[in-house]
């Protein structure tokens, strides 16, 4: 359980830490992956989401993943990924919140992960929330605490209180 204290100074600013999804970069499964390469290039990321037509939540598209699928076809070159679509080189979802306000699942995800996607009841995509975003809300906690809280050190068994 995240401390009380502490996960009422990280939702302290009133602005949402997540980045909605009308300003997230993201492809199709049917693009292909010389249109993925491309947005990817573009927006300087190296992993963006996967929609669907109806912004469902299909996977992930990396620069990794795709240097893999055309390391994969003997002989290919970059002008090859034209003949392939990113449904071919597509990672599976591996973490997701349906709830921005959870925070204590949403910190341990980022440990292993740069952004968490946030998708509805219906797996349609609502944007994400990105280490960054968090890190400044971390920033803020670690600067202000003892502007909130009185924060007194527990005095350990011996009498001694922890250095
Ligand atoms: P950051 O914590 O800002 O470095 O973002 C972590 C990761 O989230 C980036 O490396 C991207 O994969 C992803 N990301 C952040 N902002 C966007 C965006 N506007 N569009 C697509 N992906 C993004």
């Amino acid at each position: 359980m995240i401390d009380a204290a502490v996960e009422q100074l990280l939702r302290k600013e009133k602005k949402s830490y997540v980045i909605p999804a009308d300003v997230v970069a993201n492809v199709t499964a049917t693009n292909t992956l010389e249109h993925a390469i491309m947005v990817l290039s573009k927006v300087g990321y190296s992993r963006i989401p996967v929609l669907d037509a109806d912004d469902h939540l299909q996977g992930m598209i990396s620069l990794a993943a795709i240097t893999n699928q055309l390391l994969q076809v003997p002989g290919a070159a970059v002008d090859q990924l034209s003949n392939y679509t990113v449904a071919d080189a597509m990672l599976p979802i591996d973490h997701w919140v349906d709830d921005p306000t959870k925070l204590e699942t949403i910190l341990n995800y980022l440990i292993d992960e740069p952004f968490i996607p946030l998708v509805d009841a219906d797996n349609v995509f609502q944007g994400i929330i990105t280490r960054r975003e968090i890190f400044k809300r971390i920033n803020y906690l670690a600067h202000n605490l003892n502007n909130y809280f009185e924060v007194t050190p527990l005095a350990d068994k011996t009498g001694q209180t922890e250095k």
